[in-house]
């Protein structure tokens, strides 16, 4: 018995409608970025992609601003590196620590329960920051070998200031876990001035490359820990001791790599390294701000303070007896633009607007201002 064959008519060829994106990811794709992911196919082990591989590794160095030599794209989308870093750095029975105050932070939390760590978690409401010394008295109170922090809050829009926090870690002979998935290449993010140990992110926020190559790095208290393991990395496809035999000199096989993919990361972190990261963090800021002044005029507020407000990410207030929802049908059916509703604790408080890599542009505010002009009257 063959099942019969599919009638075609109900399966048109893919067209999709030319959205603005400026939700919280994915973001637009620069054609440059586009075109590379249509470069015909070479094995994951041709001396051509292996080249490729090591210019990768080398600009990434680059937008993370490390020199650690354990750097690479995970295959997979940004929480492919997330749980890349929590499950090589958290053996069974590990205390850690998790500052969470958005979604994310919750997601770390679960992962590093799931993978045997013995978890505490410290919280400010979604929208503020830590500041190190509440660390601190955490860490005080209860040592940790792995702590967790999210740079870039997506859920709430705010900016977690790392570098104190990192030196608390450390003072404590902790390693320090940062996500950066929204905020990489978008604002400031230093991984060796800072001193972070696991640095992470995704490919489709302010990278704007399709989801698919998440890129991590590896310091060397990091390196450290993961080498004096007790017990095999307990996810095989994501263990980084084996991940870097393929990546690094031995081009041992792990597993395929997402070719196309890579082309297109490639291609992204090109465009990161000419225009030159602080005429990128530059431009991210001169864009939000210039949305933030314009929500300013339409009366709308915004959910995060000045002083810690993340330039990728930016969470709007939603004015009373607004239906928030029905903006957002009609931003995408009229205009074909995406913004984000809340998440969790802000479900209906806030708007989310992502200005993030290719998106960042200021035709992309003008557009989106003008847009919720018409809408809210
Ligand atoms: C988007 C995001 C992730 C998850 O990335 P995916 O690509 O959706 O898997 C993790 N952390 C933060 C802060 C994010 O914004």
């Amino acid at each position: 018995m063959v099942f019969p064959q599919p009638d075609m008519t109900a399966f048109p060829e893919l067209a999709m409608p030319p959205r603005v994106l400026l939700g919280p990811g994915p973001s637009m794709v620069d054609p440059r970025v586009l075109r590379a992911m249509a470069t015909p196919l070479v094995g994951h082990l041709d001396p051509a992609f292996i080249q490729l591989m090591d210019r990768t590794k080398e600009l990434l160095r680059y937008t993370f601003q490390t020199a650690n030599d354990l750097t690479l794209p995970i295959s997979g989308t940004g929480t492919a590196a997330m749980e890349a870093a929590v499950a090589n750095m958290v053996e069974p029975g590990d205390s850690v620590l998790v500052c969470i105050n958005g979604y994310f932070g919750m997601r770390l939390a679960e992962m590093a329960q799931r993978y045997g760590g013995d978890v505490e978690t410290i919280r400010v409401p979604w929208g503020d920051v830590f500041d190190a010394a509440a660390v601190k008295a955490a860490l005080d109170q209860r040592p940790a070998q792995v702590v967790m922090i999210v740079h870039g809050e997506t859920s709430s829009g705010a900016a977690q200031p790392i570098a104190e926090i990192a030196q608390v870690v450390h003072e404590q002979g902790g390693v320090l876990i940062v996500d950066t998935v929204a905020s990489l290449a978008g604002v400031p993010v230093l991984v060796d001035a800072w001193d972070i140990d696991v640095c992470y992110s995704g490919a489709q926020k302010c990278l704007s490359c399709p989801p698919g190559a998440s890129p991590i790095t590896l310091g060397a208290r990091a390196v450290e820990k993961l080498e004096k393991r007790a017990t095999p990395v307990a996810n095989w496809y994501l263990d980084l001791t084996l991940l870097r035999t393929y990546w690094g000199t031995a081009r041992a096989y792990h597993h395929t790599a997402p070719i196309s993919t890579n082309y297109a990361f490639y291609e992204a972190l090109r465009l990161v390294a000419e225009e030159g990261l602080e005429a990128r963090w530059a431009r991210h800021r001169r864009t939000a701000e210039s949305l933030w002044s314009g929500l300013a005029d339409l009366d709308l507020t915004l959910h995060v303070a000045p002083d810690y407000r993340l330039a990728s990410l930016t969470t709007v207030r939603i004015p009373a007896g607004l239906d928030e929802a029905a903006i957002r049908t009609r931003l995408l059916a009229d205009y074909n633009v995406e913004i984000a509703g809340g998440l969790g604790e802000l479900k209906g408080q806030v708007w989310r607007v992502g200005l993030m890599g290719y998106s960042a542009r200021q035709e992309n505010v003008t557009l989106l201002l003008g847009a919720l002009r018409n809408l809210i009257r």
